[in-house]
């Protein structure tokens, strides 16, 4: 039985509702990707787009996981960054800088292309909690500035704040014009809804229980089979598929956002003059924006406990009215939760099982860029080309060979010591 979107404001927000079929029966294609959500729907689009001949299983519906329910904030870093170049040292550097917009730029080019109507907004900023992460964002701007990018950057002190964020909570911030904000499940369906038009067959409802693995793969789900050359393997946090061969490298932490009633645009403006979006670096990890219709969009957490807060609102709320005091009469509509996949290197988790089963998973909170960045690696690799794919494959992860809830267990405490320091 296949589960509906989360009662999010983007599943309320959605602008097609396109049913694909369940499968039945045996099929044929070049390439089936298990996962309908941005890895795997991107994978998909690159493919068909390159003449393959793709099927999509998705166990659910299209962006039923973190896809259609993130923050849609869209930023620049790939993650693990300096775990890609522990590994390969400077030679990685260019790849990393060439790397860090591609996701923005196939983003952008498919939204045009393909007519996607997805709220897309220009600008995202970091805030700096204590003193220690403006000299941390000083060394980013610093980063950002030789890498040609700095006048799209701006380092904001404190007095000048209250322009980008109303709140005397942060210290000072750094703004970029490059970065942008979505409706993530909007996205995601647009970009199946394209891949599908291009002759990709989609199917919901769908879910994968075994991959039979030979020269031509048979991926299998409880009422139909898919005999391929290649299989990828995109379903990240919400998949057990071959446990035994890359279990134990990323975890579920569950994440959750809230979303206010539609503000009045004054009270909109004055929390946001600029309409970026912005996360913070406190350990909470507060993350938030505007939505199209002025709502005003806060998520934060990072629960590594594998069990989902008793009420969302109740764990969120007093965060946000600290933060924004003004939004304290202000009525919640939804409130939701998602999960990530977590990896202790924090570097993307990729790599082939085989000469045809091949995977990416593990964005570890940071998935609306990376993912399409994936899409198209995992699509150069299929075809021969693995320079990208090997910076990933190759560099360092950290296995904890035990059952994944007490790896959760051992990571909520490792966080738990963190909290404690900010706190002290
Ligand atoms: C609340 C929240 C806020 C976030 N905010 C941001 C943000 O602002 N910016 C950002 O960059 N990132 C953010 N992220 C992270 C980002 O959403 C993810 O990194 C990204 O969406 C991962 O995409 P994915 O396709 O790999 O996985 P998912 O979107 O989780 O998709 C995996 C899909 O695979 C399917 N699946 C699993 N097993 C099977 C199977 N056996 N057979 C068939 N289908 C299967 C699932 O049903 C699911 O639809 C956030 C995540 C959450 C949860």
């Amino acid at each position: 039985m296949s589960e509906m979107h989360c009662p999010s404001y983007y599943a309320a927000t959605l602008n097609d509702k396109t049913a694909y079929p369940s499968l039945e029966g045996e099929i044929t294609a070049d390439v089936c990707v298990i996962g309908g959500g941005f890895t795997g729907v991107s994978t998909a689009l690159d493919l068909t787009e390159r003449g393959f001949n793709v099927v999509l299983l998705e166990q659910n519906h299209i962006g039923w996981g973190a896809s259609g329910r993130n923050g849609g904030q869209v930023g620049y870093s790939i993650k693990g960054e300096d775990n890609i170049r522990n590994t390969h040292g400077a030679g990685a550097d260019q790849m990393i800088k060439d790397l860090q917009w591609r996701g923005h730029e196939i983003i952008k080019k498919r939204i045009k292309k393909y007519n996607i109507d997805c709220d897309f907004k220009p600008g995202d900023m970091a805030a700096a909690i204590k003193h220690h992460h403006m000299d941390e964002l000083k060394k980013e701007f610093n980063y950002v500035c030789e890498q040609g990018w700095g006048d799209n950057f701006k380092l904001v002190e404190k007095a000048q704040l209250r322009d980008y964020i109303g709140t005397d909570k942060y210290v000072g911030g750094l703004y970029n014009d490059m970065d942008f904000h979505i409706h993530p499940l909007n996205l995601c369906i647009g970009e199946a809804r394209a891949a599908a038009s291009l002759g990709a067959r989609i199917f919901e409802g769908s879910g994968v229980v075994e991959i039979i693995h030979g020269k031509n793969p048979v991926v299998v789900t409880k009422s139909g089979r898919v005999k391929v050359n290649k299989v990828v393997i995109a379903g990240n946090a919400y998949h057990h598929l071959e446990k035994k061969k890359i279990g134990g490298v990323v975890f579920p932490a569950g994440t959750y956002i809230l979303a206010t009633e539609p503000l009045d645009s004054d009270l909109a403006t004055e929390i946001l003059p600029k309409n970026q979006s912005v996360w913070d670096m406190s350990i909470f990890l507060a993350y938030f924006r505007r939505s199209a219709d002025n709502r005003f969009l806060y998520g934060g957490e990072c629960n590594y406990s594998g069990r989902d807060p008793r009420s969302i609102k109740d764990t969120m709320l007093p965060h946000m009215i600290e933060t924004f005091p003004m939004l304290k009469n202000v009525k919640i509509d939804y409130e939701w939760g998602g999960m990530i996949g977590i990896t202790i290197s924090r570097t993307p988790h990729v790599g082939r099982i085989n000469d045809n089963v091949y995977y990416a998973q593990g964005y570890s909170g940071h998935g609306v860029n990376v993912t399409h960045i994936m899409g198209e690696m995992l699509s150069d690799a299929i075809t021969g080309q693995l320079e990208h794919f090997d910076l990933f494959e190759k560099a360092k992860q950290h296995r904890i060979p035990v059952p994944r809830w007490v790896g959760n267990q051992m990571l909520a405490l490792g966080m738990l010591y963190y909290r404690i320091k900010e706190l002290l």
